[in-house]
């Protein structure tokens, strides 16, 4: 399959809508005036017009063609056209392929902080289900599934006390890159080289944020190590510059480590035991 673009460069975001339809796949990509000659394309072109841009998308597989148009007005944030883009080719490719994503167009991650931010656009959480049915195509199950994790999210979000920060550290390797994964991140085995210098830049990072807190008297209720796969490296030095600069003396409501390759847990889950105890006895 060919995703061809023109006039603008959401390829990513349109990957990884092909990506729900086509999750193993790899794509070949065209930038021509017109979309290719080829057996499947995946096209969205955005164009000159009078007033404004016209939007105009082609999805062909099995030998059929879906073709549909929209006008935009002349600016128009990658947001919003990222929006676009994908409303008019979601229908076409359930049409072609027969198949409904269970959360409809949604790419990404987090579901449920797009449904919290409609809700409190619209300040209504019913009109915010309205929007993930009909603009978005998410499912009545799922639909129903973000909005009661959002009711168990909400009353934790709202009891963060006032100058509170919540930090967020990304460690970007894992073992190995998984073939569907969006997130940034590198295989240990291929970029295992580049850990030292993340290491390096890590702590100069948190190092400048903890004088941030420091400096506007903020308290830090939440420390979260993301990835990548956080336990796929050694997470001492680390451990070490956030203990300093954030965890002393914080009212820390949460401290998570993300370990979600089993292949990562044992050994680093008896160093970080033995880290813990460390700084018990400190
Ligand atoms: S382990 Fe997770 S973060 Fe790493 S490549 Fe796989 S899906 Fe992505």
């Amino acid at each position: 399959m060919v995703i061809h673009t023109y006039g603008h460069s959401r390829t990513y975001e349109m990957e990884a809508l092909l990506k729900l339809f086509r999750p193993a796949e790899k794509f070949a990509f065209s930038t021509e005036p017109q979309p290719p000659f080829a057996d499947e394309y995946f096209s969205a072109m955005l164009l000159p017009a009078e007033d404004g841009q016209r939007l105009s998308c082609t999805v062909k597989i099995g030998g059929e063609t879906r073709s549909s148009e929209k006008n935009l007005p002349p600016d128009i944030p990658n947001n919003i056209l990222d929006r676009e883009i994908s409303g008019l080719l979601y229908p076409m490719l359930c049409d072609l392929t027969g198949l409904r994503p269970a959360w409809g167009m949604l790419t990404g991650i987090r579901p449920v902080n797009l449904l919290r931010k409609f809700a409190e656009r619209t300040g209504s959480i019913e009109q915010a289900k309205d929007d993930f049915r009909n603009i978005w195509h998410v499912t009545e199950e799922k639909t129903q599934l973000a909005a009661k994790i959002l009711a168990v999210q909400q009353p934790i979000l709202s009891a963060a006390p006032k100058g509170s920060v919540a930090v967020y550290v990304s460690i970007p390797f894992c073992p190995t890159r998984c073939k569907y994964c969006s997130f940034v991140s590198n295989s240990v085995s291929q970029m295992g080289r580049l850990v030292d210098d993340y290491y390096a830049c890590l702590a100069k990072e948190i190092d400048l944020v903890g004088n941030i807190v420091q400096d506007y008297g903020l308290t830090v209720d939440s420390i979260y190590i993301g990835g990548g796969t956080p336990t796929a490296i050694d997470l001492y030095q680390p451990l070490d510059w956030l203990h300093r600069n954030f965890v002393n003396g914080q009212p820390l409501r949460e401290f998570t480590i993300e370990a979600g390759r089993p292949d990562t847990i044992t050994r680093v889950r008896r160093r970080l035991r033995k880290w813990s105890i460390m700084r018990r006895k400190r």
